[in-house]
């Protein structure tokens, strides 16, 4: 079983979507992530009436692995909805790829499943170029 099906075997008993009441939804989109030290944490989404509380399965990982381990570093990750591991995965949201960013900049190099049955990755940086936090470093 190599790292990447650690991961989604991590992943996939989250995934079971329900109401937990009249305000609250998750457990739609499930993640599972390594980080720097090697440990793997996992997250849900969990959505709310009112938008403000939405939070996607990535943040509720890397928030997992932080408030669990103080680590800000993520190795790599995968995200997913219902379908099984053979084909394209979830790509972070924008609020997901800064969040990452900002926890730590050598999320930059951090590894997002992309097509899991071909095991193709792409890196977070891939995904931001010419993030302004790196202007505002220079300033
Ligand atoms: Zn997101």
């Amino acid at each position: 079983m190599d790292i990447w099906e650690q991961l989604y075997q991590a992943a996939k008993p989250l995934y079971h979507p329900e109401a937990v009441n009249d305000f609250i939804y998750a457990h739609n989109v499930v993640c599972a992530l390594q980080s720097k030290s090697g440990e793997i944490y996992t997250g849900f989404c969990i959505e709310g009436l009112s938008g403000t509380i939405n939070l996607c399965a990535e943040r509720v990982a890397l928030l997992n692995m932080y408030t669990t381990s103080g680590e800000t570093e993520v190795k790599r990750l995968i995200a997913f909805r219902d379908a099984p591991p053979t084909g394209i995965t979830g790509m972070p949201c924008g609020v997901c790829r800064e969040t990452l960013l900002q926890f730590s900049t050598n999320n930059r190099n951090t590894q997002i499943m992309a097509d899991y049955a071909t095991r193709q990755t792409v890196t977070l940086g891939s995904l931001l170029p010419d993030w302004w936090g790196d202007i505002k470093k220079q300033n």
